[in-house]
């Protein structure tokens, strides 16, 4: 066993010791009698009978000590401004909001929620709900009326705050209307509606129910909050899962479990200490953001970089330059954010100043090898691919070098993370697989510290959905389909729906993807498993070109499928070599980037795409279509 399994080991044997000791990184108002109780599996409750508070451990704890030290930096490219918050300055704002708040009625359990660009109000706004003992729901800002509309019927929240418009790469979005119209089709709509007005799109209030976020800011800008203490299970926040599969899925979160598994993870994951600089690309919609935007840097006191604006405006050096501005030590971002920075001149990785940096964290979607070792070569520091879920709010597997240093291979997000009983299990048998044997990802159940406690408002669900996929044993499904090798490095092939079976072989989407991304042109792809009369299923490729050009002579297209079908062949074997390869400039993702396979096999299949709300390009989809 290496160092950072042995920790794992003691984390999964010793399971009280262990987190008694890692309890210790947050300020608990009362302390808890029990570790965990696990005495109604699969639902476990961390820190039973212990009293602490989200935002008392991200602002407060720290306003003593470091009050004049950099919190909140909020770049904007979008609206080319700036503003720097400080621990104190924080504090200021977040007692402000709470008590806008609290002026509305919104006490303890009351949900609020969110629906807001990347802007530092939506911080202050996630961080008084979690001082009022309020749980927030944040949806991404610009999403449609209808999935707005739906969850604001599953939150129910007495108060919606919002702005009157975002902004992506030069565009405006107004999110008034959109709002206006998902309330109209809400049938639990809110008493009240804050908004934050930025000037970007002029809007008429509705009269009793819109209230001005700078009005109600001046009337309580020297108020005081004092937080509120939770029982370590109140749920602290909802939020629903990107819905690449179906149907989002309401992650409920617990208050105590999450800022312990947050604060560990500040040291054991990242390496990091109070006093530094933490720069993630994810937005507050997304679990990322709520990690690792919001709660893990400030409740590890560091200060936490929130950026409007894309990778690539004014340019491909954006991010690398707020690295050398703000000194950034830890970075966390997509793989789909470094394929779109694959197109851009590499000399953009040269210009700036990177030595604060330690090294880059990604995750999201499958990070495949080419891209790892581009980005890895162009910046010179370590990569580390991180795997997680919505519903298990922070990392299940990767490298952990605040544990210890131990080598990373490409294409392998490394080892289970402490607190994450992980298994590769046979979904026929439910027994456990062993090395390299592809299986089923799961996690043994207690979910550790910081996971979903349930789905908000059924149980039911939570349980049907994550423990009783798998015949013969109660054990979390990630739905995702991986092995481990001889040395215990997890790799993840794909989700389960996705895995291709072609004549009796089952092959997870990612390793097809993986080896097409080998060839020199190819910037991105993705690959779907097509029903076909003879072996069951085939592969289609869909690959998006580093530059398009190359496909302007004559035949190259042919040439180039010939070429990429004949590298899957060498790496994989004929068996997986897909049927077709089709050139598009974009393939249809979620707005949190991540490849929607299924509706590219509905498409190709003749059958109707299905839920699509949560797309983010639908003419993505139109193109696939056009292809084939
Ligand atoms: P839904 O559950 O609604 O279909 P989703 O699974 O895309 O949506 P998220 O919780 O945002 O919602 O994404 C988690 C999934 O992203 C994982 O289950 C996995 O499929 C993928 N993923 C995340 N990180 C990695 C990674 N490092 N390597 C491979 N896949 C990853
Ligand atoms: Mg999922």
């Amino acid at each position: 066993m290496n160092p950072i399994q042995h920790f794992h080991r003691r984390s999964i044997d010793d399971r009280d010791a262990f987190w008694t000791a890692e309890s210790a990184a947050i300020h608990w108002h009362k302390p808890f009698e029990q570790v965990l109780d696990f005495s109604k599996p699969p639902f476990a409750k961390w820190f039973v009978g212990g009293e602490t508070n989200l935002c008392f451990n991200a602002v407060d704890r720290w306003v003593d000590s470091r009050g004049g030290e950099r919190a909140l930096i909020w770049v904007s490219t979008e609206v080319d401004q700036e503003i720097i918050y400080t621990y104190r300055d924080l504090y200021r704002e977040v007692n402000t909001v709470a008590a806008m708040l609290a002026s509305q009625g919104v006490g303890r359990g009351d949900r609020v929620l969110i629906y807001m660009p990347m802007i530092p109000e939506a911080v202050f706004t996630m961080l008084a709900c979690a001082r009022l003992g309020a749980v927030h729901s944040v949806v991404f800002g610009g999403f449609a009326s209808v999935n707005l509309a739906q969850r604001i019927d599953d939150a129910q929240p007495k108060v919606i705050v919002t702005a009157d418009a975002g902004s992506r790469a030069g565009k405006v979005t107004p999110y008034k209307p959109l709002l206006d119209k998902a309330i109209a089709l809400s049938t639990q709509p809110p008493a009240q509606v804050i908004i934050v007005d930025r000037g970007l799109y002029a809007f008429e209030p509705v009269v009793g129910r819109d209230l001005d976020y700078r009005e109600l800011h001046h009337t309580h800008d020297k108020a005081e909050i004092a937080p509120v203490w939770l029982e370590s299970s109140a749920p602290s926040y909802i939020l629903y899962t990107s819905g690449t599969t179906g149907k989002p899925k309401g992650v409920q979160r617990d208050t105590g479990g999450y800022a312990v598994a947050l604060a560990s993870s500040m040291k054991g994951v990242f390496n990091g200490k109070a006093g530094e600089t933490f720069l993630c690309t994810s937005d507050i919609g997304w679990v990322v953001g709520h990690s690792y935007i919001v709660y893990g840097p400030l409740i590890g006191g560091q200060a936490t970089i929130l950026y409007e604006g894309t990778p690539i405006r004014p340019d491909g050096g954006i991010l690398w330059s707020l690295v050398e501005r703000f000194s950034v030590n830890t970075m966390f971002s997509a793989p789909t954010a470094i394929r779109v920075l694959k197109k851009q001149d590499p000399a953009l990785l040269k210009k700036y100043d990177l030595s604060s940096l330690r090294s880059l964290y990604l995750a999201g979607e499958p990070l495949d090898e080419p891209t790892a070792e581009w980005i890895a070569a162009g910046l010179g520091k370590p990569i580390i691919d991180n795997y997680w879920q919505t519903e298990t709010g922070w990392t299940i597997l990767a490298a952990q070098p605040g544990v210890a240093d131990v080598a990373t291979k490409f294409g392998s997000p490394s080892f289970p993370v402490y607190g994450f009983d992980v298994r590769v299990i046979d979904e026929q048998t439910g027994e456990d697989l062993g090395p390299n044997q592809k299986g089923v990802v799961a996690i043994a159940p207690p979910l550790p510290p910081g996971a979903m406690s349930t789905i908000w408002g059924d149980d039911e669900r939570f349980v049907e959905t994550y423990f009783n996929s798998i015949p013969n044993r109660q054990v979390y499904s990630t739905f995702d389909w991986g092995l481990f090798d001889e040395d215990g490095y997890f790799f993840i092939l794909g989700r389960t729906d996705d895995v291709i079976n072609v004549a009796g072989h089952r092959l997870g989407t990612r390793e097809i993807e993986e080896s097409i991304n080998n060839h020199p042109s190819v910037a991105e792809c993705a690959v779907v498993g097509i029903a076909d009369q003879l072996k069951g299923q085939v592969a289609v490729a869909f690959a998006v070109l580093k530059d398009p050009r190359v496909l302007d002579e004559p035949g190259a297209d042919l040439k180039l499928e010939g070429a990429i079908m004949k590298i899957v062949d060498e790496q994989l074997g004929a068996v997986a070599r897909p049927a077709r390869v089709r050139f598009v400039t974009t393939l249809p993702k979620t707005r949190s980037g991540k490849v929607l396979r299924r509706a590219i096999v509905a498409v190709c299949e003749g059958r109707d795409p299905g839920d699509l709300t949560t797309i983010e390009d639908p003419s993505a989809l139109e193109q696939i279509k056009d292809s084939l």
